[in-house]
């Protein structure tokens, strides 16, 4: 079994679909029903088997509830902690209210899951866990100042985590990726950008040295292997999926 949070749109919806096509039943965890009700049909379009639970990854209390009814249906082999909103803004023009948003959903919202999944892993004997994080959390981008503190701080929970349950059999990596074609970089261009959508998206496309975005299936696959058994050698992993972004700069 698999859960995956976040998974009602874009990256987390490619990656349920995938797992399920996989033969993984999946638990779709969301805040937003209509968009989970939408991978859980395309997921049973595909044969698969899901099942809904509304839940905010930002409430402690709901996530544990959520994950305690899980565990009293199955057991859980693998976390994929995908849920997460963007922002825009520098030091100065981000607001505390910003800052604790971005924070409360794209880092706690990962603690949450973990903290209420890891007992559970251990008692089953080892698990995996997978976290979303970005190339903004090791690299620096114009106007990503909260969003960039938060998928940092996603890369050195996922070291802390990789590290302390290393006996236990949990591997936990994470994976960043430059950008990806989701809703979450269309509500951006649509905010950031009215009018100017369709420059700004080629802009942006072209600014990759593979000169496009990424597809949600594109992460969806490196999930699936960083999940399966054939990836049981690596732990504790930041893995780009960037089209060329850290290395082929310049
Ligand atoms: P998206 O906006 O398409 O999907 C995010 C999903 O998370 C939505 O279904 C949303 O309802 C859900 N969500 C938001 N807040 C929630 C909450 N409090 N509780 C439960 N669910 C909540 O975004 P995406 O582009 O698919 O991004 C997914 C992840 O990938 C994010 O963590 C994002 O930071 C990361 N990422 C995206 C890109 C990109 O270019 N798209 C690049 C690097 C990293």
């Amino acid at each position: 079994m698999a859960v995956v949070t976040g998974a009602g749109s874009g990256i987390g919806q490619a990656i349920a679909r995938r797992f399920a096509a996989n033969g993984a039943a999946i638990r779709i965890i969301d805040i937003n029903s209509s968009q989970a009700e939408s991978t859980a049909k395309l997921v049973a379009d595909t044969g698969g088997e899901s099942a809904v639970h509304i839940c905010d990854v930002t409430d402690q209390r709901q996530v544990r509830e959520t994950f305690e009814k899980i565990f009293s249906e199955s057991r859980i082999d693998i976390l994929v902690n995908n849920a997460g909103i963007s922002h825009i803004g520098t030091v100065e023009t981000t607001t505390e209210e910003d800052f604790d948003r971005v924070f409360r959903i794209n880092v706690k919202g990962i603690y949450h899951g973990i903290h209420a999944s890891i007992g559970h892993m251990k008692a089953n004997g080892g698990g995996v866990i997978l976290n979303m994080a970005s190339i903004a959390g090791s690299a620096a981008l114009a106007d990503r100042f909260a969003y960039s503190m938060s998928k940092g701080a996603v890369i050195a929970m996922t070291l802390s985590v990789a590290k302390d349950y290393l006996q236990h059999n949990i591997r936990c990596n994470c994976i960043s990726p430059a950008r990806v074609h989701t809703p979450f970089v269309d509500d951006y261009l649509r905010k950031n950008y009215p009018g100017r959508e369709k420059e700004m998206y080629d802009k942006l496309a072209k600014s990759q040295p593979i000169g496009r975005m990424g597809r949600p299936d594109e992460v969806a696959w490196l999930a699936l292997y960083l999940c399966s058994d054939e990836a049981s050698f690596i732990t504790g992993v930041d893995y780009p999926l960037d089209g060329g972004f850290f290395n082929l700069r310049g």
